[in-house]
């Protein structure tokens, strides 16, 4: 008999449902196929065995070296997990089934796993049945050791769920084929954290905050991801499927619709035109871009070029990347950010120190300043690629105005040698010293940008990534209102243009709340550019300002929360009835 329905509920990170067949990253305990070797090369494969199991014990080492004492982390888990890669059981059945069976080393780790995995789950206590998802992560960990296959993309035969047992990561979605990936199902990740980001531009839902998956969920399971609800159902029913068709087919025909009618400039009731913009991150991105109507690029992440790949890409490589890009954007404008390395964006092959607050730690500009190598490198190809195109270069994470004229001065010393026009040059407001600082920088900049991602996660102390202080990293609150305003302000009375990029101005919930306060430029998922552009076209520039001088005397985010409820649903109410909505 089939197993019966479970449900699980987690916290949402991004909105969107989706089913599939569960697939656990990293293939630690999935059997697709089983290769066997010669007698020659016996020894080649236990002598990286051996290899292997020291390199994650050595890494996990580090891994603990780098939590000092106050961590609220367990770090006795990762002496659990060096004890099982010594643990002579695993070790010996593993060395018996290359030499006694002839399977090579993958097919063998992950026999020897999944036997050891069902007897784990299998007993009756709680401390065995936990043993089994370290179980899943040890195998996890020495099966990508022997995958150094860096650029392949994997791809999958029918739709699946990923299934991450840690924090989920941008790598997570870029080493597969996406078009099959339907959700992801995490233990951590937090709702703009780069992962979450790069999700919800391919709508893949994902819902995390689910402990003991690997107690819930075998691989190959069925999954519907219903992320709305923050619920994962493992082996739904047939009612609840057919109910995900019904949906899935309502949103794609509202999706087709809006496409068709949006693919053009959209203007308010009153007549003032709003730039609704996408962020991408890949070349493949731009079509996406394109077919829902962007009006331009206005964030192109460039530290994608950097995903899975072994080494820094030539500069030939990174023409080719952003010729490819400027050529699928054609006249429009297109704002290329110079990388933001660091955070929760470390390239594998690039040497980090060991940071104990990456996101305040070494990122962005302040790599680029240092090694010059790589600003000069990305900055000539950027321009060689560009010059007859309509693009300009932006920066992430500027602090200061020094570092930020230390910036331009390198731009125009790689303009003199290449013989080519300084490129228009902006930044990307984040860092609160740099916002609170803005006039100041206004004559400096051709245009501002504001990323309201980091420069929340900076302003309320509450970690973007972390889903336990979620609570506190909310755009409504009145301080972050009021300093979005005055920066908007500042830039239209030094006229200079002005745009949000961070997640907020992509969630239609905020369309009439950023119009209110001014904002004329949008960058934001591309999937979302539709239904903004819809929105817009229904609510009046001067009503929604009228509406939004209102602000200032509400006190919380709570009291925020009502006035957009309220305005919302005068100004876009039935719009927004038809889009499944997401806070
Ligand atoms: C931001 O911080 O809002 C932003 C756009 O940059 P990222 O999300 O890439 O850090
Ligand atoms: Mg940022």
């Amino acid at each position: 008999m089939a197993a019966r329905e479970k449900k699980l509920v987690g916290i949402n990170i991004v909105e969107g449902k989706g089913l599939g067949k569960a697939y656990f990253v990293g293939r630690a305990v999935r059997q697709d196929s089983v290769v066997s070797i010669s007698r020659q090369d016996i020894g080649n494969h236990i002598m990286l065995f051996n290899e292997i199991r020291e390199k994650a014990k050595s890494d996990y080492r580090a891994y603990v070296k780098s939590f000092d004492g106050t961590s609220a982390f367990d770090t006795s888990i990762l002496n659990v997990y060096e004890h099982i890669l010594d643990d002579p059981a695993f070790i010996g059945q593993v060395v018996e089934t290359i030499s006694i069976k002839l399977f090579d080393l993958e097919t063998s780790i992950r026999l020897v796993s999944s036997d050891f995995i069902k007897r784990f789950s299998a007993a009756g206590t709680s401390y065995f049945k936990e043993r089994s998802s370290d179980m899943v992560e040890i195998c996890e960990k020495l099966i990508s050791y022997i995958h150094k296959d860096g650029d392949r993309k994997k791809s999958f035969i029918e739709p699946t769920v990923l299934v991450v047992l840690r924090a989920f990561t941008p790598s997570d979605i870029l080493r597969y084929d996406k078009e099959k990936i339907k959700g992801v199902v995490s233990v951590h990740g937090g709702k703009t954290s780069h992962a979450a980001i790069l999700a919800r531009s391919y709508s893949i839902p994902v819902v995390s905050g689910i402990h003991n998956i690997s107690e819930h969920i075998r691989p190959g399971d069925q999954l519907y991801v219903d992320a709305d609800k923050a619920t994962v159902y493992i082996r739904p029913a047939g009612s609840v499927i057919s109910r995900f068709h019904e949906a899935e087919k309502k949103t794609v025909d509202l999706g087709k619709t809006l496409r068709k009618k949006w693919n053009r400039p959209v203007y308010t009731k009153d007549g003032i035109q709003i730039e609704v913009m996408a962020n991408i991150s890949l070349p493949e991105d731009v079509a996406q871009a394109n077919n829902n109507g962007a009006d331009g690029i206005g964030l192109v992440r460039t530290e994608y070029l950097l995903s899975n790949k072994k080494e820094f890409p030539s500069e030939n490589t990174q023409v080719e990347f952003y010729r490819a890009i400027l050529k699928g954007v054609g006249k429009k404008e297109c704002v290329i950010r110079m990388m933001d390395i660091g955070g929760d964006k470390i390239p594998e092959f690039f040497e980090m120190p060991v940071e104990y607050n990456p996101f305040m730690g070494w990122r962005a500009i302040r790599i680029l300043l240092e090694r010059r190598d790589l600003f000069e490198t990305q900055l000539r190809a950027i321009m060689v690629a560009g010059e007859k195109h309509n693009y300009k270069v932006m920066f992430p994470m500027v602090t200061t105005l020094m570092e930020w004229l230390e910036a331009k001065k390198i731009v125009k010393s790689v303009s003199k040698k290449l013989g080519l026009k300084i490129p228009e040059c902006g930044v990307l407001f984040e860092v609160p010293l740099a916002i609170l600082e803005m006039e100041t920088f206004m004559k400096e900049i051709e245009f501002a940008s504001i990323g309201t991602n980091d420069l929340l996660q900076y302003l309320s102390a509450a970690d973007r990534n972390n889903p336990k202080v979620n609570y506190l990293y909310t755009p409504i609150e009145p301080a972050f209102l009021k300093i979005l305003k005055t920066a908007i302000d500042v830039c239209k009375d030094n006229g200079k243009s002005i745009s949000i990029c961070g997640e907020m101005a992509g969630n239609p919930i905020y369309t009439v709340l950023l119009v209110g306060l001014g904002l004329k430029r949008f960058s934001v998922i591309p999937k979302n550019i539709p239904i903004i552009k819809e929105i817009i076209s229904n609510i009046s520039f001067m009503e929604a300002a009228e509406s939004a001088s209102h602000l200032p005397a509400i006190e919380s985010s709570a009291g925020i929360s009502r006035w957009i409820g309220r305005v919302n649903k005068r100004m876009a109410g039935e719009i927004l009835e038809k889009i499944p909505l997401f806070e």
